[in-house]
């Protein structure tokens, strides 16, 4: 499917997908790809699809849902979207829709200038940055041979210094892979650089394409999120659990689950919202029984974290 949604997202909120690859055709093949093995890797770009056709293909999906506010068109395709060569005309021929442009990229292609003008066009970025060091990078992201981990990264700086719009990253957190503190370090110290709008931390929640793939354990999940809060105003984890975090709905477990599928919450902070809703700590104790809820020690402070792996 070319086009699919609008579909509720946490990032973009309402957001209609358009797909301009075809399936799993990328320049990685992730350990942790959540749509299967890598039909076909390549780092040269290539026509794929007519942008007229998936302009009007996106024109006719917005028809049928007028009583839907669409907040962005999103270029998220099963595979890497600037492998597509026409990505700056499409990007260009959808924002005559009048809504904002969006685009997910694992980021293997901006250190090419013209990926990078193109790139430039959307409204709203997010790279992927999930390794600094070449050996990590290789065994997390397993890049097309042609590529280099260093090129990525200053095509990353240097679209940032250009780029108007909207910049967010995205780390996917890999057991045995990149959760060590120094490796989670090192990123966190690149993304400060880039200093994005937020830093969204990602955790395998579906199966992976390579089996034994799985998320950090709750303690290293914990101190990646404050390796990452020292060095950035906006720190946020993306992990499918898509509650509303930023408004409470009055019900203490509900509100509990929210928050922690967004961030950590402090014992302190725990405490403050059953004040306000006026409930007891039973509530957290019947969660963790549930095995909804996680309970974690930082900096000698006790945090309760989503548990992740049920
Ligand atoms: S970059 Fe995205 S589509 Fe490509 S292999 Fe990695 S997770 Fe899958």
């Amino acid at each position: 499917m070319k086009i699919f949604g609008p579909v509720p997202s946490r990032r973009l909120g309402m957001s209609l997908g358009v797909n301009n690859i075809p399936y799993k055709i990328c320049t990685y093949s992730c350990v942790y790809c959540q749509i299967g093995k890598a039909v076909r890797m390549q780092s040269e770009r290539q026509a794929f699809y007519n942008p007229e056709e998936l302009l009007l293909e996106v024109e006719e999906a917005l028809q049928k849902v007028q009583n839907v506010h669409t907040d962005y068109i999103t270029i998220v395709p099963d595979g890497e979207p600037t492998l597509d060569i026409n990505l700056g005309v499409l990007i260009r021929r959808l924002k005559t829709v009048g809504i904002p442009v969006a685009v997910i990229t694992n980021s293997s292609l901006i250190f090419q200038e013209t990926v990078r003008d193109e790139l430039g066009e959307a409204d709203y970025v997010s790279v992927k940055i999930d390794a600094i060091t070449d050996l990590t990078w290789k065994k997390i992201d397993r890049p097309y041979k042609t590529l280099k981990l260093k090129s990525t990264l200053d095509g990353i700086r240097r679209f940032r210094k250009g780029f108007s719009g909207k910049l967010t990253t995205e780390t996917m957190l890999v057991k045995g892979l990149n959760d060590t503190a120094d490796e989670l370090t090192r990123i966190a110290d690149f993304i400060k650089d880039v200093d994005p709008e937020t830093a969204y931390l990602s955790i395998p929640t579906r199966p992976p394409a390579v089996s034994g793939v799985l998320p950090p354990d709750e303690e290293a999940i914990n101190e990646g999120y404050h390796i990452f809060s020292k060095r950035l105003s906006s720190v946020e984890y993306l992990t499918g659990y898509e509650g509303n975090a930023f408004s409470s709905t009055g019900n203490a477990a509900e509100d509990i689950l929210s928050i922690t599928a967004v961030h950590p919450m402090r014992e302190d902070a725990v405490w403050a919202l059953l004040d306000k809703t006026g409930d007891s700590w039973s509530i957290v104790e019947t969660l963790i029984e549930q095995k909804s809820l996680q309970e974690s020690t930082y900096g000698g402070h006790r945090y309760y974290l989503r548990k992740f792996t049920k």
